[in-house]
């Protein structure tokens, strides 16, 4: 536990056997008990680290009124539900997100064979598929699913304490992920669309948006004209120079675009061919393809067509079908056929 801020608390919740090592929730008092900002996963370890620092404050989790979830990814949405039980706090999240709550996590059948079939057509060999198409599910189990009691669309006021938090839609890594910002004490409580090293993933699958790239980089250029002095994100440590790390973020994903290009070539691959043959893990440039963990190489596979799908919007690159797989080409190849 932290305090971050005057009234702030960064509370780091463990994620175990995940390279992210911990996820931040963030609490503040309010007139009637207290908001909380994400939760961490529903494990008893979670649960008890939750607790254990709300205690170091004289805090106890029956004393949590309001939930706000920046998105529904296990990490941040987990514990949701087993908080609420005790609490009875009021659960805040995006419509978007709440869409996809069922299909996610309550009957997960109907995504997982789409998914097969989306991962399917971009090439994913059969050989490889049930790994990938599976890879999420044990997470998946660390969800108490619940819906939220207040559906946000982005634009309301959240307030606790002295701070008005402002909600704003930022999609891109997740459907409905929202920030919170308050505009008088220039915070920005960020959740994963923007962190200080990591780069989220944005991934274009069965639940996303069609161009969920060009979502997400809108939504970095809408809170790049926010005056912010301190982030406040879902993962790492709290950090200050928000309209740099934006620039770093988005010439990354520019530059993965590039590498995408190059790898191409005048070729025509699948978004499984292409994805096999970019360097995922440059710290690791050693390991190969199938050395990464399963759910690695989906969320790459993903990561991919969000790329490619991307620059076929901007009219940089063509999509097309052939013996039920989507191949991808330079336009000018296509030309030439
Ligand atoms: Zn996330
Ligand atoms: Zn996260």
């Amino acid at each position: 536990m932290k305090e971050v801020y005057h009234g702030i608390y960064q509370l780091p919740i463990p994620l175990p056997n995940s390279p992210l090592g911990h996820i931040n929730a963030y609490l503040i008092q309010s007139d009637n008990g207290y908001l909380l900002v994400d939760t961490g996963w529903d494990t008893d370890e979670a649960f008890s680290a939750l607790k254990a620092q709300l205690a170091e404050i004289g805090a106890r989790p029956e004393e949590i009124s309001q939930i706000v979830i920046t998105h529904i990814h296990p990490d941040h949405y987990g514990l949701a539900g087993r908080l609420k039980q005790l609490s009875r706090a009021e659960i805040a999240l995006h419509q978007r997100e709440k869409e996809h709550i069922r299909t996610r996590y309550i009957n997960m059948d109907e995504l997982l064979e789409q998914l097969a079939r989306w991962l399917a057509t971009n090439g994913v060999p059969a050989d490889e598929l049930p790994d990938l198409q599976i890879a999420s599910t044990p997470v998946a189990r660390f969800v108490v699913p619940t819906s939220p009691d207040v559906t946000l669309h982005g634009g309301e006021t959240i307030t606790a304490g002295v701070f008005n938090f402002e909600v704003l839609w930022t999609p891109g890594h997740s459907p409905g992920h929202i920030v919170l910002y308050d505009s008088n004490r220039k915070i920005l409580i960020s959740g994963d669309h923007v962190l200080p090293h990591i780069t989220p993933n944005v991934a274009l699958h069965p639940q996303s948006s069609r161009n969920p790239l060009n979502d997400y980089i809108n939504s970095l250029n809408q809170i790049k004209q926010l005056e912010v002095e301190l982030v406040l994100p879902g993962h790492e440590q709290p950090f200050n120079n928000l309209s740099e790390r934006i620039d770093q973020i988005v010439s990354h994903h520019h530059e993965r675009n590039s590498e995408i290009l190059d790898i191409l070539g005048n070729k025509t691959k699948t978004a499984y061919q292409l994805t096999t043959e970019i360097i995922w893990m440059p710290d690791t440039r050693a390991s190969r393809w199938h050395d990464l963990a399963p759910l690695d190489r989906r969320l790459a596979i993903l990561e991919t067509i969000s790329h490619l799908e991307f620059m076929r919007f901007e009219g940089r690159i063509d999509k097309l079908s052939r013996d039920g797989a989507i191949y991808y080409q330079l336009p000018d190849i296509g030309a030439k056929n």
